[in-house]
């Protein structure tokens, strides 16, 4: 007998049909003497709908009354839940965020969750069994005492939280892939299920574009040692398929330690969504790189990939990467400062995208960079800028060649078989 968090999406729940599907996996779990928590979304498209109305309101809405609008739709979600499951004779209640309560910090919109109390959730599950059907997305400010959202996709994290708040073996997350590959299989026809992937993978994955879970999902799983798997909710809710050893199919994101045959690439992630920008003869003298990115941390963009050449005749270049949605901001930034900074030109590329090599062994294991450079430069693909960290090797492209780049390195490393 454990304790388990299942966490359904908005596809998962997107009417009644589906939400009768929610409730049988619910049902199986509990049947099986399980103390069940479960976490929801809104139905599909009604965060969508809502973030619209707000907008259409007034386009710079009070981001207070944002979060009242479009926390609703896991409102919705969660006491249809609960009347199902007691249709089905399952014990079982719906919560909101405020009323368990699952406490956040203020930014309204995006805020941070700080600590889920389960002691209520727990005594009923000594007292009656009954199921907690819990809306995801939603908080209270610790502080105000106002209804918070945690951004985009913040189910995953409030499911994640709550599976640490009341102590559960593992939090499964429902959702409509069966766990996470080793790339995207829609590039590379030979992408595999990967059974484990450390906390660390996931969160190079989640964060380089594997849309599977949200980013504060995984940082918070890592911070708090929640397990969380990966799996579908098109599997038969009553007889789910299992692997060879009888373990349900998905992925497990859990400790390193946990994974045993630790191969030295786990996968290949891609992004789009970065642009480069490179500054052509800057004066090689301390304070440059300051002078250049302070402007850009003032406007609040994200510096990725950074590259400074070595300096020649006094002078120097330096390329670097934004996302591509900061583009513009981020050029004209520079163009603003440009005589504080001093430089010539300034280039950029938009049609660029960044591969990155992810993988827990590669601090353990030497030449991975060298052997993906050799087989991009057989493909004839340039590189234009590189970044590695510990556990991942990322290079920037022209995006035309993504694909061929994608597939060469995931053969590369023995990932295909
Ligand atoms: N409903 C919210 C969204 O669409 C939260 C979630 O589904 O995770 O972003
Ligand atoms: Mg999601």
């Amino acid at each position: 007998m454990s304790r388990l968090v299942m966490k359904f999406g908005g596809t998962s729940v997107a009417d009644i049909e589906r939400i009768r599907n929610v409730a049988r996996h619910v049902k199986r779990e509990w049947d099986a003497g399980h103390d069940v928590a479960v976490v929801v979304s809104a139905m599909a498209g009604t965060t969508n709908k809502l973030v619209a109305w707000c907008r259409e309101a007034s386009v710079l809405h009070d981001a207070r009354e944002y979060d009242v609008v479009v926390s609703s739709g896991e409102q919705v979600t969660s006491g249809l839940l609960a009347i199902v499951l007691q249709e089905m004779g399952v014990t079982a209640r719906s919560w909101q965020g405020w009323q368990i309560p699952i406490y956040s910090d203020g930014s309204h919109a995006a805020a941070h969750i700080l600590g889920v109390n389960g002691e209520e959730i727990i005594k009923r599950f000594k007292e009656r069994r009954e199921v907690a059907v819990i809306s995801g997305f939603q908080g209270i400010h610790k502080e105000t005492g106002r209804v918070t959202t945690f951004g985009r996709g913040g189910s995953d994290t409030s499911a994640v939280a709550v599976a640490a708040g009341i102590g559960a073996e593992r939090c499964d997350i429902y959702t409509d892939v069966d766990g996470v590959y080793t790339t995207d299989p829609n590039v590379v026809e030979k992408a595999k299920r990967l059974e484990k992937v450390a906390f660390e993978e996931m969160l190079e994955m989640a964060s380089l574009g594997a849309k599977v879970l949200q980013v504060r999902s995984v940082e918070y799983a890592m911070q708090n040692k929640v397990r969380v798997m990966v799996r579908s909710s098109f599997d038969d809710p009553v007889k789910p398929k299992t692997d060879k050893n009888g373990q349900p199919v998905g992925t497990l994101i859990c400790d390193e330690e946990e994974i045993l045959e630790n191969q030295v690439v786990t996968g290949i992630a891609f992004s789009k969504d970065e642009a480069q920008i490179s500054i052509r003869r800057l004066a090689d003298k301390p304070g440059i790189a300051a002078a250049l990115f302070g402007p850009l941390a003032d406007a609040n963009i994200n510096v990725d990939m950074i590259v400074q050449n070595i300096s020649a005749d006094g002078f120097t270049d330096i390329t670097f990467t934004v996302p591509t949605a900061d583009y513009d901001r981020a050029k004209a930034a520079i163009e603003k400062a440009k005589a504080a900074i001093g430089f010539k030109a300034m280039e950029g590329a938009n049609d660029v995208v960044k591969v990155s090599i992810i993988g827990v062994g590669m601090r353990t294991h030497a030449g991975v960079a060298a052997s993906a450079f050799k087989a991009l430069a057989a493909k004839g693909i340039n590189i234009r800028a590189i970044s590695t960290s510990e556990i991942k090797i990322s290079i920037l492209i022209d995006a035309a060649y993504t694909e061929l780049a994608v597939r060469t390195l995931h053969s590369l490393y023995g990932l295909d078989r």
